[in-house]
């Protein structure tokens, strides 16, 4: 998992203008490794989106992992970075690296939860579907928003799980994103936050999600309009500084506690909510 994360910085998808198949190229080669078929979806020269299901038995609502972007905004002050943005340096527990934060540590976790589930021959009762893109720090026009046009079925699912969440408030309290100020909102009551709650006790006893609104965009901007309630979900480290999670600023990083603790509550999020 390590390895993924840190091959996917090193990919330096910087977008504009992308060239993000390095990347779906490096988890689709990741996932058959492990005996996972997916499906990849060319959107342009070098562009791509890639898709991954398990198929539910029936009779339940459907889940999905993403739309998670390997696209990573550009360095705007490269000096102003104590390493190389794209060397994918480990210091003290923590990988360095543009996107690192936003959001590679999240889409590794997300692939490796979902090669877990299915290695542990897990059979969900809606599906469960794993959607990595590109083009989310542009406009989106050949990632989530290309995948709605050209293959709709994909993207309408029930429940949608992504960026950004996880990190502690106050002791206790893990923030999970609803809304993106100025545009939709999901439901803060609702059977999947509950499960998410669940999933997040699993790893912190008696900790509360609370609910927050994202000050940026993200391409739940595409999904909530079709009725996707989508969530910001994960769990940080809680010794992170906020320097760390500091959106497209310098020396960005993420604690490779952090890395695990987000692919194991998405694993137990499937296995409660699912079931
Ligand atoms: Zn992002």
């Amino acid at each position: 998992m390590i390895e993924l994360l840190s091959e996917l910085i090193r990919n330096s998808c910087v977008n504009p203008p992308g060239g993000e198949m390095r990347s779906i190229n490096a988890i689709r080669r990741y996932l058959r490794r492990r005996g996972v078929d997916s499906v990849v979806y060319e959107s342009a020269p070098g562009r791509g989106n890639l898709v991954a299901r398990i198929p539910g038995t029936g009779g339940g609502p459907g889940l999905m992992f993403g739309p998670g972007h390997v696209d990573v905004a550009p360095v705007e002050k490269p000096d102003a970075w104590e390493v190389d943005p794209f060397s994918a340096v480990m210091r003290d527990g923590y990988m360095w690296g543009r996107g690192s934060h936003d959001m590679l540590f999240m889409v590794t976790a997300h692939v490796q939860a979902f090669a877990d589930l299915r290695g542990l021959g897990f059979t969900p009762r809606g599906d469960l579907t794993l959607l990595v893109v590109c083009d989310e720090e542009d406009e989106g026009t050949f990632g989530t928003g290309w995948m709605l046009d050209n293959h709709p079925e994909v993207v309408q699912v029930d429940y949608a799980v992504s960026e950004a969440g996880g990190w502690l408030r106050e002791p206790g309290e893990i923030v999970f994103t609803y809304g993106e100020s100025g545009g939709d909102s999901s439901p803060v009551e609702s059977g999947v936050v509950a499960a998410m709650e669940r999933a997040v006790r699993m790893e912190m006893p008696g900790a509360a999600l609370v609910p927050e609104i994202m000050p940026g965009k993200t391409d739940f901007k595409f999904l909530r309009p079709l009725g996707v309630e989508c969530y910001g979900f994960g769990l940080y480290d809680p010794d992170t500084p906020p320097s760390a999670r500091m959106v497209h600023g310098p020396n960005e990083r993420v604690s490779l506690k952090t890395l695990e603790l987000t692919r194991r509550v998405c694993v137990h999020l499937a296995m409660d909510f699912l079931k």
